[in-house]
């Protein structure tokens, strides 16, 4: 008999989190839904509730939360609505619940996945900035708490797919020499220079080969995407900077690579579908199936590879420079990327000031060392409002 997972979802409105119920739906005798949670969407909220019954639904909203509170009564349903952050946390780390899905966007999901690490659970990461944001701290409370962490980022799950079985740590000791991190380059990996200071949200959002939400669908048109997944990469494999390299691959098939010291290099390939990662990890060490169709070779046919333009992509820059500089520098640049994107978006600035914010708000805030969570939020404060005093300067 296969052990049950009792599964929290964080996120469970969004991209990943619908994907991650679409992997679960196909598997009904293997995981049971515990939690969900999102920030507004309550229509979406009411029909997953409907769909998968859990014991608790989470909206950050107070009034969402009342508002879905009452639709869940008015259905007949035994889900408990609870609200804010603090029930986020309560949620990731319930007795009952022995996996948590991180799949909320942004710096707002850092409380639960710590709270879920905290509480030794098996986190599956898709949050990235968590380990942007907090890398050295994240992890030490991984090992202190005897969590485990499987990385659902493709990149990084495709990375670990491509380690030896029982990868320690250490990638010396496992005989690799680098990582080759793929990236599509996004939508604008070929526009002419001049043309991206007039590109719009619209344009900027819409991926090649990915469907995703809006805030990493940016980040990937910038390439800050990549920048967040080399110190992501750095801290969930302790990798060296300068053993990370990025490789622009426009088809998005090897979602990374590994290579090893006796000329190996071991990929993964797949068709562009989050569930492939996140079945591997839900359903780790066995695979499972997870409604991705097959990867047909003859139709891909060719598989291109590109240095990347540091002219065109500022934004990969400054995340190396970020991660080389270290301390809070990282989680600075998580902020204000945010801000940054956040203010695109809304019209407020253009797609080319994206890097420039970024980069004077590196250079405003001062450089120091972070020892905790409390000391990540503050830095987080801290950088957002040096970037919204420079989006007021703008206007
Ligand atoms: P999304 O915008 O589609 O969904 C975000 C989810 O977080 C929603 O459920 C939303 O309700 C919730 N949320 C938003 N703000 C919140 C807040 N302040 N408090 C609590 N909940 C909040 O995002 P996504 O594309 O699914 O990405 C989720 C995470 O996964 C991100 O960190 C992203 O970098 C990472 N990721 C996504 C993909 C992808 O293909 N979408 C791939 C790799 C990594
Ligand atoms: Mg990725």
């Amino acid at each position: 008999m296969k052990a049950v997972h009792h599964l929290t979802i964080l996120g469970s409105t969004g991209s990943i989190g619908e994907s991650t119920l679409d992997v679960v739906a196909r598997h009904p005798d293997r995981f049971h839904v515990i939690a969900l949670t999102a920030n507004n969407n309550t229509e979406r909220m009411l029909a997953q509730c409907q769909r998968y019954q859990p014991r608790y639904a989470v909206m950050l909203n107070a009034r969402s939360a009342e508002r879905l509170a009452k639709e869940v009564r008015a259905n007949g349903l035994d889900t408990e609505v609870l609200s804010g952050v603090e029930s986020l946390e309560k949620v990731a780390s319930l007795p009952e619940v022995d996996s948590v899905m991180a799949a909320i966007v942004g710096a707002a999901g850092i409380r639960p996945t710590f709270a879920a690490a905290r509480t030794g659970k098996l986190v599956l990461l898709a949050n990235k900035e968590t380990l942007v944001m907090a890398g050295r701290i994240f992890m030490d409370v991984v090992k202190k708490h005897q969590a485990t962490l499987l990385p659902i980022d493709s990149e990084h799950n495709a990375i670990y797919q491509s380690l030896p079985h029982h990868f320690n740590g250490n990638l010396a000791a496992a005989g690799v020499r680098r990582i080759l991190l793929t990236a599509s380059g996004g939508p604008f990996r070929c526009a002419p220079l001049a043309s991206l200071e007039q590109v719009t949200p619209e344009q900027a959002c819409a991926h090649p080969n990915w469907n995703m939400g809006q805030k990493i669908s940016v980040d990937s048109a910038t390439m800050m995407n990549k920048g967040l997944e080399v110190i992501e990469a750095h801290w969930l494999f302790d990798a060296a900077p300068k053993d990370i390299q990025v490789v622009i691959h426009p088809q998005s098939v090897i979602h990374s690579m590994v290579e090893y010291v006796d000329g190996s290099v071991l990929a993964q390939l797949g068709n562009p579908d989050m569930r492939t990662p996140i079945a591997h990890a839900l359903g780790y060490p066995e695979r499972i199936s997870s409604g991705v169709t097959p990867l047909d070779m003859f139709k891909v046919a060719q598989l291109n590879f590109e240095e990347p333009d540091l002219k065109r992509f500022p934004c990969l820059q400054l995340a190396y420079q970020a991660l080389a500089i270290g301390g809070n520098m990282p989680a600075v640049l998580n902020a204000a990327n945010e801000i940054a994107v956040e203010s695109f978006l809304k019209g407020l600035m253009s797609f080319t000031a994206i890097p420039s914010m970024i980069e004077q708000v590196m250079q405003s805030v001062k450089c120091e060392e972070m020892t905790t969570l409390d000391d990540v939020l503050r830095t987080d404060n801290v950088a957002r409002e040096a970037a919204r005093e420079w989006l007021a300067c703008l206007a």
